[in-house]
């Protein structure tokens, strides 16, 4: 019998995805689908789902957020849809609770009228509520002077879906080498060469959706210089179950259009379990989960890019920056915070839960990057910013980019 020794085996395909989270497992799913290409997914680590797409909030977002036209509008209207869709086939928990997004002054009522207008483009179905009586109709601890009631916005199982995806790839054919981290890519005559912890692998194309990682392996072949990945950690507390009534379904604020991922806001999990958070804090590496770990490396290459450092010039955000520190390090922050869409709740209502770390891509000259971004080579495409929603989005996303990938094998 012949062994194969793993530790020295050099692999081949003609496509590898670096990446199994939900959007190189959404790529896989299509490309396999569609194409009689030999598609492995290599993923560092040995359990799916313990980076964005299982440590986020759940939510499908139907997209009254985004400006009509944008790519995130069109991948987040049909994502909902189809992720509906995919979980009752596969057997996820999908709860279509429907999110209420809540004005607490004039502006933010003004703002609502511009998300209105939005779900009107978008096709996304909404009621305006223009009291707050007809808030409590919603949600009977919730406080504002108006809000929008999207009821298509859904909590899902994030990490089921991730597993589910991974089993219909490999029944699609794909390999998923789990426990193999992606070391360096080099370019050859003939495609990629990717070293890996476990091993070489040869591929003709390339799929790069390593999440906080994908600047790091891009800019090993060139690509995506002028960006770099920021970690912001956001953290949970999850509402003692006694006194999970305070939210029977989603409370967001009014999202600050230029800083749309701020403001903690309330989940009604698929599983029930209501969860108050994210804030967004710089994470001091790309995997520091807790507010006491950190990655010396990481942190350097953080606080000396360029770009970081341009964000930090504006006034606002730094002010920004010193509040959301403020709330990770401060209970009481946090629950002032939490107070602002549910002044019922109490400290003692709150009990630490999880974290996730958005890889949010800055560019050189200082901005956040707000939209979906990949970079495309002959043989390649990079994934630079799968942004939130990136778990809403991931089907229509990964079908797009299979397509891509597909059209430039056989030109
Ligand atoms: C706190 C938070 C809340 C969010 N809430 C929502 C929400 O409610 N709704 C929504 O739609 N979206 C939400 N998002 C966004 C969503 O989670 C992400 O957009 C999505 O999960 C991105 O998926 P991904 O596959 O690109 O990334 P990931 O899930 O991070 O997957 C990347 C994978 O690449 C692997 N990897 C990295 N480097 C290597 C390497 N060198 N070799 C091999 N493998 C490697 C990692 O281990 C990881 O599994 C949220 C995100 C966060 C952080």
């Amino acid at each position: 019998m012949r062994t194969l020794s793993l530790a020295t085996a050099m692999m081949r395909h003609d496509v590898a995805i670096v990446g199994g989270g939900c959007v190189g497992l959404s790529v896989a799913k299509h490309l396999a689908a569609a194409t009689d290409l030999d598609v492995a997914v290599l993923e560092k680590e040995h359990h799916l789902a313990s980076h964005q797409s299982g440590r986020n909030s759940g939510v499908l977002h139907p997209g009254f957020n985004y400006p009509p036209g944008s790519k995130k509008a069109r991948f987040a209207t049909e994502g909902t849809a189809r992720m509906k869709e995919y979980c009752d086939a596969h057997d996820i928990p999908c709860e279509e609770w429907g999110v209420l997004v809540v004005a607490k002054n004039d502006d933010e009522a003004r703002r609502l009228d511009e998300l209105a207008d939005q779900a009107d483009a978008n096709g996304v179905a909404y009621e305006r509520l223009d009291s707050q009586a007809a808030i409590r109709e919603h949600e009977p601890y919730a406080e504002g002077q108006a809000a929008l009631y999207a009821p298509e916005a859904a909590s899902v199982d994030a990490e089921q879906y991730v597993y589910a995806l991974a089993k219909e790839v490999r029944e699609l054919g794909v390999t998923l080498y789990t426990g193999y981290e992606v070391q360096q890519l080099t370019r050859t005559p003939a495609g990629y060469r990717l070293e890996t912890s476990n091993g070489q692998f040869d591929v003709s194309m390339l799929v790069n959706a390593a999440g906080l990682h994908a600047d790091t392996l891009a800019h090993q072949v060139g690509v995506g210089e002028e960006y770099q990945v920021v970690p912001f950690r956001g953290e949970y507390y999850e509402v003692r179950p006694e006194r999970a009534e305070l939210c029977e379904t989603m409370i967001y604020p009014t999202p600050d259009p230029e800083l749309p991922f701020l403001g903690v806001h309330y989940t009604r999990r698929a599983d029930g379990k209501v969860i108050v958070g994210p804030n967004a804090v710089l994470a001091f590496g790309r995997e520091a989960y807790e507010n006491t770990d950190l990655n010396p490396a990481e942190l350097f290459e953080t606080l000396t890019y360029e770009g970081f450092r341009k964000l930090l010039t504006s006034r606002k955000m730094l002010g920004v920056a010193w509040d959301e520190l403020n709330k990770s390090y401060r209970k009481s922050k946090f629950v002032e915070a939490s107070q602002r869409l549910v002044p019922d709740v109490r400290g003692e209502d709150l009990n630490k839960s999880y974290a996730g770390i958005r890889a949010q891509l800055v560019s050189d000259d200082g901005e956040l990057v707000k939209d979906p971004l990949f970079v495309e080579r002959d043989d390649a495409v990079h994934v630079l910013n799968a942004v939130s929603p990136g778990m809403t989005s991931s089907l229509p996303f990964g079908e797009h980019i299979a397509e891509t990938i597909a059209d430039k094998h056989d030109a």
